[in-house]
């Protein structure tokens, strides 16, 4: 393992509590694994990021780049099209189901032009006042300036920066500890009839769009609605005139299983953001897609100011396709949903063993587990335990590296969770072994928390 040095690096600090803990040095990546300077290995339970969908170290990828570099590397989309744009953006259309797509280096790029297309929109149509965002705590939507104040993660807008546009936030729902107490069966959706109660308030008048992750990524492990609430949504973004914004940066493209989060619910987004899968972690890429709703409107403007230096360049191009073109020549999509509902039923059945272990959900590969105190009363943990910073330390110290989910799940305040999102091939053998050290790390954080 490596040791703590100074670095000269602003360091992202966000997921463990102190500035003192270990970083790993990774110097190499075969599928699953990682080594670091001194040769040690470990399972990368989720995907860098969650965006090396591909695992690690692949020729093919590594044969594209370079034949893309030596091709063109670069040209401006301001005064060319590549036919290489028009090919990857039909092929994401067929991927995804949406119509047309704007491509970014990023997640952040991405979530920042869906809203402001969405507020054009509505400016478009003769209605300028429409132009907030509406929406939700714990999420993430990125960490530029809008995106950050979008966001709903406290931890994560930890300086005024992030609270310095706010346009409003509703409760998510986070059933596991329901924002109004009430149990699955007596569900009423209150949580998203918050968003009719927040509308009358502000007046619609005001808000151009409701932005979402359909199932939550780093903040909330993986939090997935009650059937029905999305229609609910749907119900009244229709009622008030709101567009629905998905950002599917890290749930979509075939993470949870499907081409985007979303379509688990049978419900389609006006505007959708997506990013990190997009490329299997191995050039920079997003894109934001839009309905063919959104794009009859700007076919009739007849223009739309857009433009980022390294928007759709060749080379990410070049990623994008051959990623989905990997993905659909290895089945991933079917790997993803066997081997993650695997993982998922046998994090279930670990709960047996581990006090620690509490809600376990997901879809596909997207799966989160929240650390309690006790799983029966659902009660969690106290800060001062710092449970999370001590299983990702077990994380370490027992070869794998884990994704800490900062959201606190339970109003913002307290609740720790883990998130799984492992590489879309990963075999049965790498997922008992990623449960066999799971297990091991449960035992030895379980051995450090006072219960
Ligand atoms: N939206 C979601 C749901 C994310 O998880 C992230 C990144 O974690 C972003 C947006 C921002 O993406 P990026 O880090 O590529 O800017």
């Amino acid at each position: 393992m490596s040791t703590p040095k100074k670095a000269h690096e602003v360091h992202p600090h966000i997921f463990l509590s102190d500035w003192n803990n270990v970083n790993l040095s990774l110097v190499k990546g075969e599928g699953i694994y990682q080594y670091d300077v001194q040769g040690n290995k470990f399972i990368d339970s989720c995907s860098g990021a969650v965006n090396a969908s591909l695992g690690y170290g692949r020729e093919d990828m590594a044969e594209v780049l370079k034949k893309q570099a030596m091709e063109l590397g670069y040209l401006t989309r301001f005064t060319s099209v590549p036919p290489i744009l028009d090919e990857c953006s039909n092929m994401l259309s067929e991927y995804t189901g949406m119509e047309r797509f704007f491509l970014t280096s990023g997640g952040s790029e991405a979530v920042e032009m869906a809203v402001r297309i969405a507020k054009g929109y509505w400016a478009h149509k003769g209605k300028p006042t429409k132009n907030k965002i509406v929406s939700r705590w714990l999420s993430y939507h990125g960490n530029t300036y809008a995106t950050a104040c979008f966001g709903g993660n406290l931890a994560r807008k930890n300086d005024m920066s992030a609270y310095a546009m706010d346009e409003g936030h509703i409760n998510a729902p986070t059933c596991y500890h329901c924002p109004y107490g009430l149990t699955e069966d007596a569900c009423n959706f209150e949580c998203a009839n918050e968003l009719e109660d927040f509308l009358i308030n502000k007046g619609a008048t005001n808000y151009a769009a409701f932005l979402f992750e359909p199932i939550g990524g780093t903040t909330t492990a993986a939090m997935r609605p009650p059937k029905g609430y999305l229609k609910r949504i749907k119900e009244i973004c229709d009622k008030y005139e709101l567009l629905l914004l998905a950002d599917e940066v890290l749930a979509g493209f075939g993470r949870a299983g499907k081409p985007k989060s979303i379509d688990w619910y049978d419900i389609k987004p006006d505007i959708a953001a997506m990013a990190k899968c997009m490329s299997g972690g191995y050039f920079p890429v997003g894109a934001v897609a839009t309905s063919p709703r959104i794009d009859e409107l700007y076919k009739e403007v007849g223009h739309y100011y857009s433009g980022f230096t390294w928007a759709g360049n060749p080379m990410a191009c070049a990623v994008t396709i051959e990623t989905m073109k990997i993905m659909e020549k290895e089945n991933m999509m079917e790997n993803i949903n066997t081997q993650g509902e695997y993982l998922k039923q046998q994090l279930i059945d670990l709960r047996s063993k581990h006090q620690l272990l509490g809600d376990v959900r997901g879809e596909g590969l997207l799966i989160g587990f929240e650390l309690v105190k006790d799983h029966d009363t659902r009660t969690c943990l106290p800060n001062e335990e710092q449970a999370l910073g001590k299983f990702m330390r077990n994380g370490f110290a027992n070869g794998v590296i884990l994704e800490a989910a900062s959201g606190k799940m339970k109003r913002g305040v307290e609740g720790d969770a883990i998130l799984l999102a492992p590489y879309y091939g990963i075999t049965r053998e790498e997922t008992d072994e990623l449960l066999e050290r799971l297990d091991k790390i449960f035992y030895d954080t379980e051995a450090q928390i006072q219960f």
